[in-house]
């Protein structure tokens, strides 16, 4: 098999040995790179900065969808995949926290999703979060979701460097409701999301601002 097949396309197409995934560099296609939508934008909320990589569509929750509830663990690599060496030189200057997901998600999965993306341009990152929910918010009602912080919490005795200069990842912004429930565990002013769902990006462009992160 050659070495530089798309991991994306490929994998719609047929079924790879698991050997393959072990050895090989990962590569993503050009055309599709092409099918993720860009944000890069950043947004101040109650004094925080939002740092926004895609918008979420329909492409990217494929993706999602295969990586994270069918498990295929070698799509990891291909989220971050054209914003490795920009990602690796713009986090050494932070300390990264990840949002995590429920714990019957995790041992399901047997995998954390933002962990699992991240670490490709950052090592080590912490994880101080738990969870005792395991629905997925958007089957949740708007007041449901709300609740969510109840379901968030913080390990005890779990060190954290307390650093001004840390950043919390996460892999998707829909509400904003569990990204604000961890900033009410462990101050951050700096937040990284992969990809945010269109109606919070509609919601906040009066919180857009400029900021060197994505420069
Ligand atoms: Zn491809």
């Amino acid at each position: 098999m050659d070495e530089s097949t798309c991991k994306i396309c490929l994998e719609k197409e047929q079924d790879i040995p698991i050997s393959f995934f072990l050895d090989d560099e990962v590569i993503v296609c050009k055309k599709c790179l092409e099918r993720f939508r860009v944000h890069k934008k950043t947004y101040r909320i109650h004094n925080v900065n939002y740092h926004i990589l895609y918008e979420y569509d329909t492409w990217i929750e494929g993706l999602f969808f295969q990586f994270k509830e069918q498990r295929d663990i070698v799509l990891k690599d291909i989220f971050l995949y054209a914003e490795k060496d920009f990602l690796k030189k713009k986090l050494k200057s932070f300390d990264c926290i990840a949002l995590c997901s429920g714990e019957e998600k995790r041992a399901l999965r047997g995998f954390e999703p933002v962990l699992e993306i991240f670490k490709e341009v950052k090592e080590p990152i912490a994880s101080p979060f738990y969870r005792t929910d395991s629905i997925k918010q958007s089957s949740l009602s708007k007041e449901q979701r709300k609740q969510i912080h109840c379901s968030l919490k913080k390990k005890i005795c779990y060190p954290i460097r307390n650093r001004s200069r840390q950043l919390l990842l996460d892999d998707v912004i829909t509400t904003g409701q569990t990204i604000k429930a961890a900033l009410l565990l462990i101050s951050c002013r700096d937040v990284l999301v992969l990809a945010a769902h269109p109606l919070w990006i509609e919601e906040h462009a009066d919180d857009q601002i400029k900021h060197s992160f994505w420069k």
